[in-house]
């Protein structure tokens, strides 16, 4: 369709537009938060069918692994009473169920607790879970009793700041609007050089500093929990090991890479996981931090082969996508490497299966 409006915001967009017009630029975290809020609010945006798939979704394998290294743990923490699951995020519940199964074959059946603010997951969520008990915010979980915690893809969708180095110092890197009116971003007026981490202060112009201060809570609310109840968290998300410069935020809709600016509230936005900086966050919260693996590393040596075995010989006719399936969350080239498994626990809890503290150069 052609027509003179064809180029003008629509949607969330247009309400961006109109409120950038009317008061300024707004953040990048305002942004991602907004346009996230509308986009998981309306939609179940997983499966071959919407915008991306995830582990869990990709073959029941994972979360059987996710369950047994949790129920692993609360053996080995001696198997504490009343101890409760905790997923942060859980989509379609497809993770929950692979995992509380795999798990009540070690003897564990927790009480279930989600925390989730999409209207349309929930209700995916409660016709899978019935017994389930939800919360909008880690605030109101159990306080008293351990927590066996797993956030999958949970925290690259919660809103990052950015700083951008200008001419004349670090601004907070913002949305405004270009001649034409659409979104684009922008520096922001006010300095911010209190704001850059010391060890990028020297950066050159144009550098970006990523930063969420959503998920260093998130982790540190959990640790807090952890270090006061016992337990241990799993986060398993796309991201890097070690502080790097740049922007990592991207926009992505039915499967592909789109304009971060172009469609928000249409598009899932989401960013790479600063590991590094969570598991200090972590550690000064109480926690105790057992490490951050490669996804394809804690996989493999949780036994991934061994059950895609199984599972082949249990289903001949379905043996070679079990063995695709694994593949794709294992393999390097595709979520092995990219998407990394830190582990957390109680002061008194455990090591963790399959958990290296030594952080490997260069694995980005
Ligand atoms: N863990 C699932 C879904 C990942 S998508 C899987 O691996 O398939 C991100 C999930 O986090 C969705 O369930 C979404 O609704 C939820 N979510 C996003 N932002 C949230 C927030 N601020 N608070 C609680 N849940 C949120």
């Amino acid at each position: 369709m052609d027509n003179s409006d064809s180029n003008a915001p629509c949607g969330l967009a247009a309400v961006f537009a109109r409120l950038i017009a009317a008061t300024g630029p707004i953040s990048i975290a305002h942004y991602m938060a907004e346009a996230n809020a509308r986009y998981y609010a309306s939609r179940d945006p997983l499966g071959a069918s919407g915008d991306f798939i995830t582990a869990p979704e990709i073959s029941q394998m994972f979360g059987e692994l996710v369950g047994l290294w949790l129920a692993d743990m609360w053996q080995r923490a001696g198997r504490p009473e009343g101890a409760c699951y905790v997923e942060l995020g859980p989509g379609r519940g497809t993770l929950a169920r692979d995992a509380l199964r795999a798990a009540g074959r070690a003897g564990l059946a927790p009480e279930i607790h989600f925390v989730e603010t999409s209207p349309a997951l929930t209700a995916l969520q409660q016709a899978a879970h019935p017994q389930a008990i939800w919360h909008h915010d880690l605030s109101d979980l159990p306080a008293d009793r351990p927590l066996l915690i797993v956030a999958n893809e949970f925290l690259d969708a919660l809103p990052v700041r950015q700083l951008v180095r200008t001419a004349g110092g670090w601004r907070e890197r913002m949305v405004g609007l270009d001649s034409e009116g659409r979104l684009t971003p922008v520096a922001g007026t006010r300095p911010m050089d209190a704001a850059a981490p010391a060890h990028f202060a020297g950066a050159i112009e144009g550098a970006i500093v990523e930063t969420s201060p959503a998920a260093a809570t998130v982790v540190q609310e959990v640790s807090a929990r952890l270090a006061a109840q016992g337990g241990a968290a799993l986060f398993i998300d796309y991201g890097h090991v070690q502080p790097q410069l740049g922007s990592t935020l991207q926009a992505v809709r039915a499967h592909r890479k789109v304009n971060v600016f172009a469609e928000p509230g249409e598009a899932d936005l989401t960013a790479h996981v600063d590991f590094a900086t969570l598991a200090e966050v972590a550690g000064q919260a109480g926690a105790r931090w057992l490490g951050t693996s490669e996804q394809g590393v804690w996989l493999a040596a949780l036994g991934i082969g061994a059950r895609a075995g199984s599972l082949a010989r249990a289903a001949p006719h379905a043996a070679e996508a079990i063995e695709a399936a694994a593949m794709r969350l294992t393999a390097p080239a595709e979520m092995g490497k990219l998407f990394k498994v830190m582990g957390l626990a109680g002061p008194e809890w455990p090591d963790g299966a399959g958990l290296s503290r030594v952080v490997l150069a260069g694995t980005g």
